[in-house]
């Protein structure tokens, strides 16, 4: 959670709550510095809780246990150990949601951050996504704890970067009998993952989008939204530049080899990709948020992480066909989604396994898919106009050694925070997997492996 944020997301949290949480960490003796003088208010505010880290920690509340080491609690609500007080340096490897998310979190927690990406911010498939905000319903049948942690983040969101959200709600819609079967699994399992939904009459579903086919059967509205990749990285990037110790940003510098010595990577070679030149920075810890690309850099450090590299294809159209997130009401298939954004609308999308991440041009076969999906859904588009069709590879953790099945959409698409520790090397965490919406869970869940180990 980031300190600009807090007074607009803190103020759920009453004092009683964190006194409550922090009472429960091992060994905490002391009522937290701070928390008397607001406690008649009985409301938290950041302001009112500087800590002895001020504002440039995510902290909102401290206090010592038995050791003398600081547990803390930051705005989420999670309590966890103190950041360090020396400047360590951090670098993170990707610009893309989560390698720029990571450098927000961490420079506004006190890191000296310094991110490297061999392109722009967006290189990868942060710039190459279908922009949809997700409630978490898409997910709900089949991993309810993903569904949940979407929605959650989705709501988070709107908060935290505003400029690059808007507010274009979702709709299912069913056009068989299958599909309406399958609208009230949906349901209910939205129900468990908290997400809200509203069935709608044919009637009012047409109201919301006059350009749905004639064949619905049923349809229901989820909170999705659109979100702008570029106005997000922009705006993690602005925070992290703008922190008290300003995170740096070097790109257009490709990662080229990692150096050891003992059990850590002691310095980042990067060259630049404009000038050729080579250059070594030296680092406290490693941050491997690469995406797909993420095995050829744990490789760099003598680790194996193997990735599923599954491409997904999609349209854009001239016009604007819809408002809302369509999403097609059935077990998750090709041509599922359509989303619209500024006069534009952008469908999507497919499930390859491919060979290189670096070679992912939508074929014509996936076009011919998405075009007949779409109609399906909007009759309109059978006569769009296509100005351009891209494709983005998902960054999916081959788990176990296991090989993945020929459709990758049984794999979960949560995320995860591998710590190298065990494989030999301790300043060195890769991140995997996610999605755009959960990339500020995924940057906080990195940053706090980050505190744990700078506190050690
Ligand atoms: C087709 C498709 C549609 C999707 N749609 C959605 C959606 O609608 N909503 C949603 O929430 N999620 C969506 N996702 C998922 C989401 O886009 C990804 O999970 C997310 O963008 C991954 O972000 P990332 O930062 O981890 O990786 P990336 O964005 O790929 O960033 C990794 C960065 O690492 C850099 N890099 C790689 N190697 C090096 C090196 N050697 N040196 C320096 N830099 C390097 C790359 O240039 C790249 O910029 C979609 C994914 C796909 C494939």
């Amino acid at each position: 959670m980031y300190y600009s944020e807090h007074k607009r997301y803190v103020k759920n949290l009453t004092v009683h709550h964190i006194w409550e949480v922090l009472r429960d960490s091992p060994g905490v003796r002391t009522r937290p510095r701070g928390l008397a003088d607001v406690q008649s208010t009985n409301r938290l505010e950041a302001d009112c809780l500087t800590t002895e880290f001020g504002a440039l920690s995510n902290i909102v509340a401290a206090a010592r246990d038995g050791n003398g080491k600081l547990i803390t609690m930051n705005a989420s609500g999670k309590s966890g150990v103190a950041p360090p007080k020396v400047l360590k340096r951090v670098v993170i490897i990707g610009g893309g949601a989560t390698g720029t998310g990571i450098a927000r979190d961490a420079a506004a927690r006190g890191y000296d951050v310094v991110l490297i990406d061999r392109g722009e911010l967006g290189n990868g498939t942060s710039g190459n996504f279908h922009g949809i905000l997700h409630s978490g319903a898409r997910y709900a049948v089949n991993d309810v704890a993903v569904a949940a942690e979407c929605f959650q983040e989705n709501q988070l969101l709107r908060h935290i970067v505003p400029s690059a959200i808007t507010d274009t709600g979702g709709l299912f819609v069913a056009l068989s009998d299958e599909e309406v079967i399958h609208s009230r699994v949906l349901i209910s399992a939205c129900a468990n993952a908290g997400i809200p939904v509203q069935v709608l009459t044919a009637e009012q579903a047409f109201q919301v989008e006059p350009g749905l086919s004639k064949s619905l059967k049923m349809a229901f509205t989820v909170p999705d939204g659109f979100i702008d990749g570029a106005e997000l990285l922009r705006l993690n990037r602005l925070a992290a530049v703008e922190a008290k110790v300003p995170a740096t940003f070097l790109t257009d510098h490709i990662v080229v080899g990692l150096e050891r010595t003992g059990d850590a990577v002691s310095s980042v070679s990067v060259r630049d990709t404009r000038t050729g030149t080579v250059e070594h920075i030296n680092c406290d810890y490693v941050v491997n948020a690469s995406g797909v690309w993420a095995g050829e850099i744990a490789d760099m450090a003598g680790l194996r992480l193997d990735m599923v590299y599954d491409k997904g294809a999609m349209l854009i159209f001239d016009q604007q066909y819809n408002r809302a997130v369509l999403n097609r009401c059935r077990p998750e298939n090709d041509g599922d989604l359509l989303a619209s954004h500024a006069g534009q609308s952008i469908m999507g999308t497919t499930s390859r396994i491919i060979t290189d991440p670096d070679d992912c041009s939508p074929t014509q076969e996936e076009i011919d898919i998405l075009m007949h999906e779409g109609a399906a859904m909007v009759p309109a588009l059978r006569d769009a106009k296509i100005l351009f069709a891209y494709a983005g590879v998902r960054p999916l953790l081959k788990e176990n050694g296991k090989r993945h099945a020929p459709n990758t959409r049984s794999m979960s698409r949560s995320f995860r925070v591998l710590d190298h520790t065990e494989q030999g090397i301790g300043n060195f965490i890769s991140i995997v997997g996610g999605k755009v919406t959960l990339y500020r869970r995924m940057a906080e869940a990195v940053v706090d492996l980050l505190d744990v180990k700078s506190s050690r």
